[in-house]
């Protein structure tokens, strides 16, 4: 195994300044990685913790990583992006569709144009399918009109409306109901998981340190700092404190009398098909939105999967099901997906899912500077855009910092922006393609059959700079796990290599996180 601190792929070596640390129990992950006391991050305050490891946090720690500046990035969960950002419908918008003048408007605006060069440098896979917004009822057709002007006073120009014909010719299986539609080229697919990954990769190897399991419970304000303290005691010093904990904003902000503002989690429910329904769609098929919701959606995954959803569920705050999937909610995605595409329900589904958006009365894009106290700032309602805004935003977020906390921003000349092309980058650079040299013979063995992950790639995955420990961080670095199968077939196998790599025990892996064990006690024994 590479050294802590020390990633290896390949040719390639990246040096990670800051730490990352795992608030687990004895033995639950190497001792090296284990935060056992606020000392290991050092005696001085920081100058911005920033609470929400999602990709909006990730996001944020990204951008100020290219300044000399003491970060720390912490999460209750067990592994980046593991909130709301891990659950979306993952694609990155044009804001076509956005009100016209908000600030939503302006951070798509900005996004869109900064993607392609961010996905390109930080290997977040990125494909511009374009969309088809589809109407198939005539009241939905006369909607189409208002919603092209809509999309060009966001300066999304390249919108138009399409015929019925047309949109046949694009998409053989649209609807027999289709009565015409608004094609929008801007709209694209991305890895969502790999965002958050790729933020906080490049955040580490500038020098912020990432705290995961660990969960801030209170505040205590002080003049020149404050102190976040986790749930089992920690007190971690801070100058500057962002809130960028999605739903569980609210409560962080109680913690130091933040201003006053509502949310609660609307969930999305999805449907994930399998690989061999990909060729029913050719676009992002998306349905007339409603003032409530932009509806249920029909789209190719950037995987090669089809996806259908999300439902828009207004649930109660600290609602535990905000993420459940139900019979009600499958039978409504399917109804809707099926009104754009015929045949879909026929279609094998290998998975569902739900995602809960941080929906807040008080609008979207929700900032305030100096909330409760100096320093302080509180981030709330990034609701239904949050992946493509999370570079714009971050932007945007560093600015405010600077006119309103006094926050000084000296670049740091050896920060990186790129994650380098000789990196193991992922599951879309295989070791047996396109000639590449740095492959080893455990490339060569097999062990999720679904997606045809190598041993090989588990390992280059589990000594990567974030170090996942958990298999749905696993899943989510490698496509392990995310195939037809879901894991009934490679499971044990992966488990064992992830063992037999890190020297945690069978007993002590976690699905994600502790209290998820894999096995429950007094079963890690395999019988001869
Ligand atoms: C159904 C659905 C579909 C969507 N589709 C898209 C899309 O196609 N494109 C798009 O751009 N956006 C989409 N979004 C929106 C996008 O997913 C969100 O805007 C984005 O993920 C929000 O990121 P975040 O970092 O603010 O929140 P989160 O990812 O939820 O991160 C907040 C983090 O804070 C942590 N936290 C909370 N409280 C504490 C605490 N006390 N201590 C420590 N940590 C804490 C949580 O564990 C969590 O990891 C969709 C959202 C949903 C739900």
């Amino acid at each position: 195994m590479v050294a802590p601190g020390m990633a290896q792929f390949g040719t390639w070596q990246l040096k990670s300044r800051g730490r990352l640390f795992y608030n687990w129990p004895p033995d639950a992950c190497e001792e090296a990685l284990r935060f056992t006391s606020a000392g290991q991050l050092g005696g001085e305050p920081y100058d911005v913790v920033i609470v929400g490891a999602g990709v909006v946090g990730c996001g944020l720690a990204y951008r100020l990583s290219m300044y000399d500046l003491r970060v720390l990035l912490v999460d209750r969960l067990h592994d980046v992006g593991e909130g709301t950002s891990k659950a979306n419908s993952a694609l990155i918008h044009s804001g076509y569709d956005a009100k016209p003048g908000s600030l939503e408007s302006e951070l798509l605006h900005e996004a869109e144009a900064d993607w392609p060069g961010l996905a390109a440098r930080l290997k977040i896979p990125l494909d511009p399918v374009g969309g088809i917004m589809m109407a198939v009822t005539d009241e939905q057709e006369r909607q189409l009109e208002a919603n092209e002007k809509n999309a060009h006073a966001n300066r999304v120009a390249d919108v138009r409306i399409l015929s019925a014909d047309e949109i046949r010719e694009r998409e053989p299986n649209a609807s027999s109901s289709v009565r015409g539609g608004l094609l929008v080229p801007g709209e694209s697919l991305a890895d969502p998981f790999m965002a958050s990954i790729a933020f906080a990769e490049i955040a580490l190897a500038n020098g912020v340190d990432i705290l995961l399991g660990a969960e801030i419970a209170g505040v205590e304000l002080g003049q020149a700092r404050h102190h976040l303290v986790t749930a089992d005691g920690h007190r971690l010093p801070a100058r500057r404190i962002v809130n960028a904990a999605g739903l569980g904003s609210r409560r962080l902000a109680d913690g130091y009398g933040g201003g006053a503002f509502d949310i609660n989690p609307r969930r999305g429910q999805f449907l994930l098909f399998d690989k061999s329904a990909r060729p029913l769609v050719q676009h992002i098929l998306l349905p007339v939105p409603t003032a409530h919701t932009k509806g249920v959606l029909v789209s190719p995954t950037i995987f090669g999967n089809l996806l259908a959803g999300p439902t828009a569920e207004d649930l109660p705050l600290d609602d535990p099901a905000a993420t459940h999937t139900t019979v009600d909610g499958i039978r409504r995605v399917l109804e809707g997906g099926s009104r754009l595409v015929d045949g879909l329900a026929r279609q094998p589904i290998i998975a569902t899912y739900a995602g809960a958006r941080c929906a807040c009365s008080q609008g979207s894009y929700v900032i305030q500077y100096n909330d409760g106290a100096p320093g302080v700032v509180t981030l709330t309602g990034v609701r239904s855009t949050g992946l493509t805004t999370s570079i714009s935003l971050a932007r945007h977020l560093v600015d405010g910092m600077q006119k309103e906390l006094g926050l000084e921003l000296s670049p740091d000349t050896d920060a990186l922006d790129a994650r380098p092309e000789s990196a193991w980058p992922g599951w879309w650079r295989r070791p047996f393609e396109n000639g590449a040299t740095d492959a080893r013979a455990d490339h060569g063995c097999a062990v999720c059959f679904c997606e045809f992950i190598s041993e090989g790639e588990i390992r280059d995955a589990l000594d990567s700079p974030l170090r996942p420990r958990t298999m749905d961080a696993l899943k989510r670095r490698t496509r392990a796990l995310t195939g037809r199968c879901q894991g009934f077939d490679c499971q044990v196998s992966l488990a064992e290599i992830v063992s037999g790599h890190t020297g945690i025990g069978i007993a002590q892996l976690t699905k994600n996180g502790p209290g998820s064990e894999l096995v429950a006690s007094g079963q890690a024994e395999v019988p001869a």
